[in-house]
């Protein structure tokens, strides 16, 4: 029987990281929900070079939205990549910003516009290109 209501593969921005994607309906979903209600769409998990993704935004796993998903994995990846281990609005505008490059770099423009047009939402100014020249 095939591991249904998950989906687990290297992350395209750093294979070394797994990516997995859970949905309701998995049995440790209903574990993992009150962690996504607190930090949102995704969490790492460092010691174990694992992203966890909240499917449940992502429609169904038979049809995933695939640029949120692109966008919430570049993300928290660039958690990761930017050793933050804390929490605070500076730290998920950073991630936001060297997402908006891991993106770039893999050409997926979708995901990067729904980025920029989500920014003001998410960090209450908006996305400025020069905002990520201290990545360069
Ligand atoms: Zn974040």
């Amino acid at each position: 029987m095939e591991n249904e209501n998950v989906v687990v593969y290297p992350s395209q921005f750093d294979p070394s990281i797994q990516v997995m994607v859970i949905f309701p309906g998995h049995e440790n979903y209903d574990g993992l929900k009150p962690l996504f209600d607190e930090l949102g769409f995704g969490f790492v998990a460092p010691e174990e070079n694992l992203v966890i993704i909240n499917g449940d935004i992502l429609g169904s796993e038979d049809n995933l939205d695939i640029d949120i998903l692109r966008f919430i994995e570049a993300h928290e990846l660039a958690h990761t990549m930017l050793k933050h281990n804390t929490r605070n609005p500076d730290d998920e505008k950073d991630a936001d910003l060297y997402a908006f490059i891991l993106l770039g770099g893999k050409n997926y423009d979708t995901a990067q516009e729904y980025l920029v047009d989500s920014f003001e939402e998410r960090h209450g100014e908006p996305f400025d290109i020069s905002m990520i020249e201290k990545f360069r």
